[in-house]
């Protein structure tokens, strides 16, 4: 046994000094990662930061070509809300193929993006679309964010408190889940910004989240399906285990790719 004190902070200055003045203090999102992790005791913060009780942390908003999304935005919310739909559909799709009702209702974009499971798709839709991770004190382009499986750029006691996305032209996301847990076995987004096409891979490298660059530049020259043809990614830096080889994840990112690109609106 061991104990935990519980914190619902009503703001983020409030969360962030609560982590602060901690031993081991951690954030509490949806908590459908850290509470399992917890149970099992992988996990034993000292203290526990509730985000839940800061007002206006799941708003979501669009304007000047930006759509804002709040860190503790659910992704039911994400799924079923007007101003992503409008402005990014495949976000909207994506958040509504995460996981289970369950974990829908209670998994947040910030626990999400924060956690940087190499399965989750999020990242995958945060990088293809080139997207900014605001935190409490800065604001973190993803490129430079994602830095390997469960590995991200932010500090010690740091919180996202939004992510800012840049809406494309059109974009898209498909991935053939695991059938167990509906995490991606592999996932594709692809985006098509005024910075050329963006295409962003999740659950196949064994880095976590990677950007298929041949894909790009294919796509960059022409936006459809067909010019991916021959575009690959190497399987040396694949994931294997026992869903399937680097091999067949190499294969099913080319797959996900076109189809993803068929389905971008
Ligand atoms: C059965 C099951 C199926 C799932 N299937 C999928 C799936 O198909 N696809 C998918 O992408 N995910 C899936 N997930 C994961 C799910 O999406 C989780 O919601 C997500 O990984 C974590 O979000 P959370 O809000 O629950 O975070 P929590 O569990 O509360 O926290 C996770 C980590 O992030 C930190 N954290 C939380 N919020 C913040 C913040 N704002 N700032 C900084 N750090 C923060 C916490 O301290 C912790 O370290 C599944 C989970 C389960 C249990």
């Amino acid at each position: 046994m061991y104990q935990t004190k519980y914190h619902k902070p009503a703001s983020v200055d409030e969360a962030v000094a609560a982590l602060s003045s901690a031993e081991d203090g951690k954030v509490l999102g949806g908590g459908q990662t850290l509470l399992p992790t917890m149970k099992q005791h992988l996990a034993a913060p000292t203290d526990l930061v509730d985000l839940r009780g800061i007002a206006g942390m799941d708003a979501i908003s669009a304007a000047d070509g930006v759509l804002t999304i709040g860190a503790g935005a659910r992704h039911a919310d994400v799924a079923a809300s007007a101003t992503v739909r409008e402005a990014i559909p495949a976000l909207a799709c994506l958040a509504g193929g995460i996981g289970d009702p369950a974990v829908r209702s209670m998994g947040t974009i910030g626990g999400s993006v924060a956690n940087n499971d190499p399965a989750a798709d999020y990242p995958a839709a945060v990088l293809g679309l080139g997207a900014t991770v605001v935190t409490n004190s800065r604001e973190i382009a993803a490129d430079d964010f994602f830095e390997g499986m469960f590995s991200t750029a932010l500090g010690e006691d740091e919180i996202i408190t939004a992510i800012k996305f840049p809406i494309p032209s059109s974009a898209g996301y498909t991935k053939f889940p695991n059938p167990a847990s509906r995490y991606a076995m592999v996932g594709v987004f692809v985006a098509q910004t005024g910075g050329g096409a963006r295409v962003a891979v999740t659950g196949a490298g064994q880095d976590g989240v990677f950007r298929a660059e041949m894909m790009e530049n294919a796509l960059s020259s022409s936006f459809e399906a067909g010019a991916l043809d021959g575009a690959t990614v190497d399987s040396r830096g694949m994931l294997s285990d026992i869903h399937g080889t680097a091999e067949y994840r190499a294969h099913l990112v080319s797959v996900m790719a076109k189809r993803a690109v068929d389905s971008a609106v």
